[in-house]
């Protein structure tokens, strides 16, 4: 049968896809319908029609699911952000679990009845958050996009998937209740003494996007705003207002005058309170439910510097990574992809030394000053790119890190470049500890590891991002 765009049809859905979406078949034609769930019968319209395949766009859910519950945020379909909020989470958990799999399973090349010796149950948010909005408000950060809706009125919100049209909205349900509060201050500040919003199109206007951090465990709150700038009208004035806000204290400019997708630019201008926010991060007892134990880090979160976005599952998983480690205190370490040194000062209370690595010069400022909070003498940071300073570090006459015992990796999405992982079997450490948020590049980079030298022993996901599709990994390889 011929489709053709726009066509509605009614479909099972069979499946789940990377991107959340639902699968569904028609005498063999495949439908990619967005917000379809597993289980549902749906009516879809067909939005892009290709010869085997077509995307298409639930209209009706004509029976639902077991698995579909009923999202509590309002504007979720048209936001993207969470793309499987209708997903019970019991639900969202067993197909984070089950990607995890097949991606080490079909890019990784590990076989199904090995996987099944090697992985752990995910660790999802519900089993010890007593709060009863467990997955939700979860989010230490967020990034409001300021601009104007269709009427003209001043709006925060979120870009509408794919586009940049920005959804208005005043309590994204991932985040503290603060935010909101914290935009309107912005919002009303910018009415009264008429300041613009940014526009994408022109350049012209002044505010970007409003960044907002929480410490959970400190309770402190870091607000930035993005701005096309080097200072905002009557600052002064919003200052007295924010800090008002229970929590608030640090405020920033941070000034963005490149036409460009990137929120952030390099330079910060402190308007008010310290320079950085703090949050403790607590070593699990993974053995016990991830029960948090006394021991305990402090981290300094500055602007610029990576920090995870979820620091409950984060303790867990770094308890983890720490537990695959199984360190005595002789060990060394390199920790590439440090950030500002969260896992690095989690495995220097263990070993003997630790080496970080990192690319942005202000995470590695942060990275020292925290091994400083801490009291942490053995661990050290280098600046640069992993792939760079590992091969370079290897050429150099023998020095202690030059045959660790441990190497970990947190690598961003597109996983380890190949000279990095090249050196990494070369230094021929015991274990590699592999952090990932990426279970595709995570995959590609355990083959290339299985076929020089390691073999996958564990691994385990961890469900950082409820409501979305990502989900992070910990895998431990040891040597062959
Ligand atoms: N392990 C840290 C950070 C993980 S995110 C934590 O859990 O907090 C990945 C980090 O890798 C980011 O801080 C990013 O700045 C850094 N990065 C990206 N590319 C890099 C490269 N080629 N070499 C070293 N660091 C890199």
């Amino acid at each position: 049968m011929d489709y053709r765009k726009n066509q509605q049809v009614t479909v099972k859905i069979e499946d789940i896809g990377i991107n959340g979406e639902g699968i569904g078949r028609i005498s063999g034609y495949t439908l990619f319908v967005k917000d379809a769930i597993v289980g549902d019968l749906v009516e879809a319209s067909l939005t892009k029609v290709k010869k085997t395949y077509a995307y298409a766009r639930l209209v009706r859910v004509i029976e639902p699911s077991k698995d579909r519950i009923t999202p509590p945020c309002k504007i979720y379909r048209q936001c993207g952000g969470c793309q499987i909020q209708a997903l019970s989470y019991a639900a969202q958990l067993a197909f984070k679990q089950q990607k995890v799999m097949n991606d080490l399973i079909r890019i990784g090349g590990i076989s199904k009845e090995e996987l099944k010796e090697i992985m752990e149950p995910i660790v999802g948010m519900s089993d010890a958050d007593q709060s009863g909005d467990a997955g939700f408000r979860y989010r230490n950060k967020a990034q409001y996009p300021i601009g104007r809706n269709r009427d003209g009125k001043l709006i925060a919100g979120f870009y509408a998937g794919r586009t940049h049209a920005i959804m208005e909205t005043d309590d994204c349900l991932l985040g503290p209740g603060e935010n909101g509060e914290i935009l309107k201050s912005v919002l009303t500040h910018m009415e009264r003494y008429q300041i613009m919003p940014y526009d994408e199109e022109s350049g012209t206007g002044l505010v970007r996007h409003v960044m907002i951090r929480k410490g959970f465990a400190s309770g402190q709150i870091m607000v930035c705003l993005v701005i096309n700038g080097r200072s905002l009208p009557e600052s002064e004035i919003l200052v007295e207002n924010l800090k008002e806000i229970d929590g608030v204290c640090s405020i920033y400019l941070n000034v963005q005058q490149e036409k460009t997708n990137v929120i952030l630019g390099e330079e910060n201008i402190l308007l008010w309170g310290s320079a950085w926010i703090e949050d403790m991060i607590h070593i699990c007892d993974v053995n016990n439910g991830f029960a948090p134990t006394r021991e305990a880090l402090t981290y300094a979160i500055s602007p610029l510097s990576f920090y995870q976005v979820n620091p409950k599952q984060t303790e867990r998983m770094y308890s983890q990574a720490l537990q695959y480690a199984d360190l005595k205190g002789t060990e060394t370490v390199w920790d590439l992809y440090c950030g500002i040194g969260t896992i690095s000062l989690f495995m220097a209370k263990r070993a003997r030394s630790v080496m970080g690595v990192e690319v942005v010069e202000q995470a590695v400022e942060d990275a020292r000053e925290n091994a400083a909070r801490n009291c942490i003498e053995n661990a050290a940071f280098l600046t640069g790119k992993a792939e760079e300073i590992l091969p370079a570090y290897y050429a150099e006459p023998a020095g202690e890190f030059t045959h660790p015992d441990v190497i970990v990796v947190d690598p961003p999405r597109k996983g380890c470049d190949s000279k990095c992982l090249e050196t990494m079997a070369h230094m021929k450490p015991s274990k590699i500890i592999y952090v990932s948020c990426d279970p595709a590049t995570l995959a590609r980079d355990v083959k290339y590891l299985s076929e020089n030298g390691y073999r996958l022993t564990k691994a385990r996901a961890f469900d950082n991002f409820p409501q979305t599709v990502h989900v992070e990994t910990v895998c431990l390889l040891t040597k062959k």
